[in-house]
């Protein structure tokens, strides 16, 4: 097993990468917070000023006054001139910086995600944490980003805001809470409540929203009409309607009284400090203006309040989760690095035994596979056949070295220290790609590595092959090269047929001499077929092949053919031999000779 080094992530270690992906734009970003969100909270200091030279000016008329009201006037824009641009600055670096995390860690996720063994991806529980763990490599920038705000623009900006009012009168510090606490309490109460009154909603709403489905999208449509069902699903979803809007109507009713309760609370709140900005007044302890700039500054107050105590913490919490499986999902992949499949390097084909081979996918008991045993000779041309579930593809899988076997063992050119790896075969899926790319580029991915352009060799092979699947039964196969499989990004579409084809080009691009083809032809016209069939028995020639398909006439060519029952082998041996004893052959056999001719 490789020496690997282990990197442990945990919360702290995540945003301590986030920091080192642009230390200077991550300093400067919240430099620029910190001074703009002062500048903010000076507004009120300024705002004062203003309104106190408005009234000197009001009451005496002097050109001296007039003046200073113009100069404050003219500070007063500054500072808001200031704050905003700095915050528009403060946005486009956090943009900018934003994008180069998300490329930072989404690189991380695919590097780790490249490393992953094939057969983690068969359980849901992988596949769930993968996803969610995709969704976390981008929200670690945004979450830090929440902290930083915290501490960068909203503490700096009722730090100051608290100086100006105790600097006023301490009683004022009470404006603070008074604008906090009914944020608080009324967000909680909202909470607490939004769950409750939805949670019956929610499950007519996804009944409305499924039979919506069936009757306005494609390919659900399609369907639907064909076989005359719009009525039987219009009246479906004519009733999950008017359920959900009954049940909305009801939920509406309360959701208006919960709205209004926090409302009051928040009125209470805000009649409270006016009620004492008068008081101050009155009494002289405030100024006419500071009673103006403080009255002014409230709205940017609840508002800023508002997105700290509840928006930002709450962006925050719906992130972590996601990051959670990130980080369980990189910690993950680098204790799987070592149980990478195969022996590096191509190692030609010899000889390939199994021994006794069992096969149960994780977290589940049945066994799929159940002690198999037979050897691979050089050049042999093995079919594999069975009934549907009988396990051919997972056998295929065993073989391709893409998963190991529960039991049992695979010995290579009788060579112990081997290990079967995807890097020694060319397969074909039943379920192959489909990639919206240029017709060569389907054709050479195995070779292309994303940043060269192709040779001449390749796309001297890449028409050569092309030519032998007769895509298009088109002679002039250097003008199909080039045609884009997507029409969305302004190509064409391909049949389900042309695609499998495309897909024969590309196992056939990739010259190895051990081949897989797990039902190669199953969506292609029988014409095409038998050409298939022919086309692989001349490639095959000099290579070894295992094939797994249901057309059994088509499989004459293979030298031995593997029978499998309910994960077991039922027979091994040709298709003379199996005719005469192995029931299960004889009855697949003659199942498919009746369907197809
Ligand atoms: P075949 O190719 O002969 O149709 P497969 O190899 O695809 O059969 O499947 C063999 C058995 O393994 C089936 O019973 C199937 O339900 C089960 N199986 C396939 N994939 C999984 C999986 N990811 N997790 C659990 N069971 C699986």
């Amino acid at each position: 097993m490789r020496k690997v080094h282990k990197k442990t992530y945990n919360i702290r270690r995540v945003f301590g990468e986030v920091v080192r992906v642009s230390p200077l734009q991550f300093f400067l970003q919240y430099v620029l917070a910190v001074v703009s969100s002062v500048f903010l909270g000076l507004f009120i200091v300024q705002l004062q000023n203003v309104f106190d030279h408005a009234a000197i000016v009001v009451e005496s008329a002097s050109a001296d006054g007039v003046w200073s009201l113009l100069c404050s006037l003219l500070i007063l824009f500054l500072y808001k001139a200031g704050s905003e641009s700095l915050e528009i600055a403060n946005g486009y670096l956090g943009n900018d910086f934003y994008n180069r995390c998300a490329a930072y860690f989404l690189d991380l996720y695919n590097q780790n995600i490249a490393k992953m063994r094939a057969i983690t991806f068969e359980e849901n529980d992988n596949l769930k944490l993968y996803r969610n763990a995709l969704t976390g490599a981008t929200s670690a920038r945004g979450m830090l980003h929440v902290i930083m705000d915290i501490f960068t623009l909203y503490i700096p900006y009722f730090l100051t805001i608290i100086f100006y009012l105790a600097k006023q009168d301490a009683s004022l510090l009470a404006i603070v809470p008074l604008v906090a606490i009914p944020i608080f309490i009324t967000n909680q109460i909202k909470k607490k409540n939004y769950q409750r009154l939805h949670k019956h909603t929610i499950h007519p709403k996804r009944k409305k929203e499924e039979y919506t489905k069936y009757l306005s999208e494609f390919p659900f449509l399609k369907e639907v009409r064909v076989k005359e069902a719009f009525r039987f699903f219009y009246g479906k979803y004519l009733c999950a309607r008017s359920e959900y809007n009954k049940l909305c109507l009801s939920t509406n009713d309360q959701e208006f009284m919960l709205n209004l309760g926090t409302k009051m609370i928040t009125l209470l709140g805000f009649i409270t400090i006016l009620g004492l900005l008068i008081e101050r007044l009155a009494t002289g302890a405030i100024s006419i203006g500071a009673f103006g700039a403080i009255f002014y500054s409230l709205d940017d107050m609840y508002s800023l309040m508002e997105e700290m105590l509840i928006s930002r913490i709450e962006t925050y919490h719906k992130g972590l989760p996601a990051l959670k499986s990130f980080i369980q999902f990189v910690n993950g992949a680098y204790t799987e690095q070592g149980e990478a499949t195969g022996t590096a390097g191509r190692i030609p084909f010899k000889k390939m035994s199994l021994e006794s081979i069992s096969f149960i996918y994780p977290n589940t008991t049945r066994m799929v596979l159940k002690n198999i045993s037979f050897t691979i000779h050089r050049n042999d041309k093995i079919a594999i056949v069975g009934y549907n579930g009988s396990g051919k593809s997972t056998l295929a899988k065993i073989l391709l070295g893409l998963y190991s076997p529960t039991e049992g063992t695979i010995l290579i050119n009788d060579d112990p220290g081997i290990r079967s790896g995807p890097q020694n075969a060319s397969v074909m899926f039943q379920q192959f790609n489909r990639y919206k790319e240029t017709v060569f580029n389907n054709i050479w991915i195995s070779e292309a590595t994303g940043d060269e352009s192709a040779g001449e060799q390749a796309k001297k092979i890449a028409s050569e092959r092309l030519r032998q699947i007769n895509l298009n039964h088109s002679v002039h196969v250097e003008d199909t090269l080039d045609i884009l499989c997507a029409r969305e990004f302004g190509g064409i579409d391909l049949s389900g047929g042309q695609w499998q084809k495309l897909a024969t080009a590309r196992m056939l691009y990739r010259d190895r001499d051990f081949i897989v083809l797990d039902e190669p032809t199953a969506e292609i016209d029988p014409v095409s077929e038998s050409q298939m069939f022919r086309l692989f028995e001349s490639e095959m020639r000099n290579r070894t092949a295992i094939i797994i398909t249901h057309r059994m006439t088509s499989i004459r060519f293979c030298n031995k053919i593997i029978v499998l029952r309910d994960g077991a082998v039922d027979a091994i041996g040709d298709h003379e031999t199996l005719m005469k004893t192995s029931d299960l052959y004889y009855a697949l056999y003659h199942s498919i000779e009746e369907r197809y001719h």
